[in-house]
């Protein structure tokens, strides 16, 4: 008998909780000789979250896993991939946006042993604002030029994959986690389900412009060093620009004489120079703020409690 483990990432759901898991009891019926466990991620919530999993954990398909405090999505999917037992493993947000009805069309993809995972990416960015759609797709753009890695615009983080894949994921323990890059960085045969983006059931979405800003940022640090090269190819684009500009002012000196102007446009060239150069710096700081976090080899998550403990 095959195994289905749904991991799911929690953060302030108590509205959510307990429908995903009537949801998951509807469709159970069309798989046949295939069993679930229901993976919750209690990632630091505040709200009563905890105690509706406490309570549903008495189901014999529930487990759960909570966090100290909040460490992030990414923290709780890593937690849950680790804790997952089931020979086929999904990844689903508590909130019913990735719609379950998909998951038996999965199953069977995977079972054909053609595929080794099959993700799901969103068609149309619908209901989301104008700017926040701009933003994502300048961001995509940008980030499949200068990283080796596709990082599929309109991916979901909700996908099914099989133990051996799970396993190479699991594989990488980088503390500065991207998913959406690690999946991709495995490898393996991977189908793309497409859907229409559907709204949250209940509750609000826990990412603002801002953080979404950070976790972009943090990406690209993550799968690319060309940001890295910008201050070797802007150092040799200056040197040159002021070559040309020294032979230009010695010419005119020689033909015009030096009467003693053009202090507006130095300073303007000094604000200009001195910003390159923090730029160049700041970029340099990332990665090493990166490598810093990575050798101090801090766990990824720090579990309080898990369903065991609870009896
Ligand atoms: N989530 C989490 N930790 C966080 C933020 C979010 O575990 O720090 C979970 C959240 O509970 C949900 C999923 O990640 O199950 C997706 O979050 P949300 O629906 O807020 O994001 P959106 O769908 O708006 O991108
Ligand atoms: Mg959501």
């Amino acid at each position: 008998m095959k195994k289905i483990s749904l991991v799911v990432p929690c953060y302030n759901e108590e509205e959510t909780v307990n429908l995903f898991y009537d949801e998951i009891q509807k469709i159970k019926s069309d798989f046949k000789g295939v069993s679930f466990e229901m993976l919750f991620v209690n990632d630091g919530s505040s709200d009563k979250t905890l105690e509706i999993l406490r309570r549903l954990s008495s189901k014999d398909d529930v487990r759960y896993i909570s966090f100290s405090r909040n460490f992030g999505k990414e923290a709780a999917m890593y937690a849950g991939l680790e804790a997952a037992t089931g020979d086929y493993v999904a990844i689903m947000d508590a909130d019913l946006q990735d719609p379950p009805a998909l998951l038996h069309e999965m199953y069977e993809i995977l079972e054909s042993g053609e595929y080794d995972s099959v993700a799901t990416r969103r068609v149309s960015r619908k209901g989301e604002p104008i700017i926040r759609s701009f933003f994502a797709r300048l961001y995509y753009k940008i980030i499949n030029k200068i990283s080796k890695t596709e990082i599929v615009d309109g991916a979901r983080d909700f996908r099914l994959m099989t133990r051996q894949m799970v396993n190479s994921v699991l594989s990488l323990k980088e503390y500065n986690r991207f998913s959406k890059g690690i999946f991709s960085w495995v490898g393996y045969r991977t189908k793309w389900l497409e859907y229409e983006n559907t709204p949250r059931v209940a509750g609000e979405t826990k990412w603002s412009f801002w953080k979404l800003f950070l976790y972009s940022l943090d990406s690209i640090v993550a799968f690319s060093t060309v940001p890295l090269s910008i201050a070797s190819v802007m150092g040799i684009l200056f040197c040159f620009v002021a070559f040309l500009i020294i032979i230009f002012i010695i010419v005119r000196t020689i033909m015009f004489g030096d009467p003693t102007s053009g202090w507006p446009s130095m300073v303007c060239i000094m604000f200009f120079i001195g910003g390159v150069q923090l730029l160049c710096v700041g970029i340099m700081g990332q990665y090493l703020s990166k490598a810093y976090l990575e050798v101090k080899r801090r766990p990824i998550y720090i579990i309080s409690e898990t369903e065991k403990d609870k009896k």
